[in-house]
């Protein structure tokens, strides 16, 4: 059996990894690169992959889904509820899974689902394909206001595991205390630009647990009244008057969120996760007064993916999400 990336490997985005026996092929995930690159499609025939897992909602795991539909995919896709949900493709008949239930979906290939602890609806998966096991975190967090089913004593072939951030970043607890006295030292007049979904949750948790109030400007953030993905309910309640302004829009990709910063320029703006190159996010970072980044995580560290193998007996492993590995883009098992 053949483990090929097709990005995702030695980069921080584009996550798409194929498993290919002769008889045949599955992709985990199909994302987009942090310049809108497509996975190298090249490398595959589309039109004879047999399925399609995809483990959260975020555009570097599924924004290349509707380019592999037009260019002949026609396999099933397996996600969760929240997942398909959240991404708004109507293109295709989902296979939902549900965490911790295992499946045997064709005569060849049975599948557990997991929740990695990183957003609403984001999953690992535990696959048996043929006489191979493989185990794909997608993007994984133990430590986190989501809910993880932890990988331990597991005894796989292969392990494809999230490693997105470099060795030297802190963990979790250290840099929420350091996000808590950045946001205390500069008083009130903050921008903070969050995903909808995952970290902006994490944001506004933390928020609640010390008594900040906060405003959401532009889009809401995505929320589930009762959900089994959150460690403790999060309550979305914000303020009228806060000068602490939520924009759900990372990125700052939308003319509406851009706005929103110009118009506040004595605001401090804040980054909390990866700003992608070439983004506005990545402009204003490089060239605008009061710019901050400090790290809230959603990934494991490099390091903590090495823990996590260890606490394992994996045959081989690779680390992707991260680009400052070396790790080989193809291997047989
Ligand atoms: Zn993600
Ligand atoms: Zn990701």
């Amino acid at each position: 059996m053949k483990f090929l990336s097709l990005g995702g490997i030695n980069e921080h985005g584009r996550n798409a990894f194929l498993i290919e026996s002769p008889h045949h092929k599955i992709l985990l995930d199909c994302g987009l690169g942090e310049k809108g690159e497509l996975p190298d499609f090249s490398k595959i025939d589309v039109s004879t992959l047999n399925a399609l897992f995809l483990s959260h909602s975020h555009l570097d795991h599924t924004g290349a889904v509707g380019e592999l539909f037009k260019r002949g995919f026609h396999g099933q896709v397996f996600l969760s509820k929240p997942t398909y949900d959240c991404i708004g493709l109507t293109n295709f008949k989902p296979f939902f899974l549900h965490y911790q239930e295992k499946r045997d979906v064709f005569n060849w290939l049975s599948v557990k689902a997991f929740r990695s602890g990183h957003c609403f609806g984001a999953f690992g998966y535990d696959i048996r394909m043929e006489e191979k096991t493989i185990i794909y975190t997608g993007d994984y967090l133990e430590d986190s206001i989501f809910s993880c089913d932890e990988i331990r004593n597991l005894e796989r072939d292969v392990a494809i595991v999230d490693g997105a951030y470099p060795a030297d970043e802190k963990c979790m607890e250290d840099n929420k205390s350091a996000f808590l006295k950045l946001i205390t030292s500069l008083g009130k007049n903050i921008i903070l630009p969050l995903p909808k979904n995952g970290r902006g949750i994490e944001v506004i948790s933390i928020f609640n647990d010390h008594g900040i109030p906060y405003s959401i400007v532009g889009e809401p953030f995505f929320h589930e009244e009762e959900n089994d993905y959150l460690k403790k309910k999060v309550d979305i309640r914000p303020s009228d008057n806060s000068n602490i302004l939520l924009v759900a829009d990372p990125q700052l990709k939308k003319k509406e969120s851009q706005d929103i910063v110009a118009k506040h320029p004595s605001f401090s703006l804040i980054f909390t996760g990866t700003v992608d190159e070439g983004s506005v996010s990545s402009y204003l970072l490089g060239t605008r007064k009061n710019t901050f980044f400090q790290r809230i995580n959603v990934h494991q560290t490099h390091l903590e993916a090495e823990a996590l193998i260890k606490k394992n007996q994996f045959k081989k492993a690779v680390i992707f999400h991260n680009k400052e590995t070396k790790e080989k883009t193809s291997f047989s098992f």
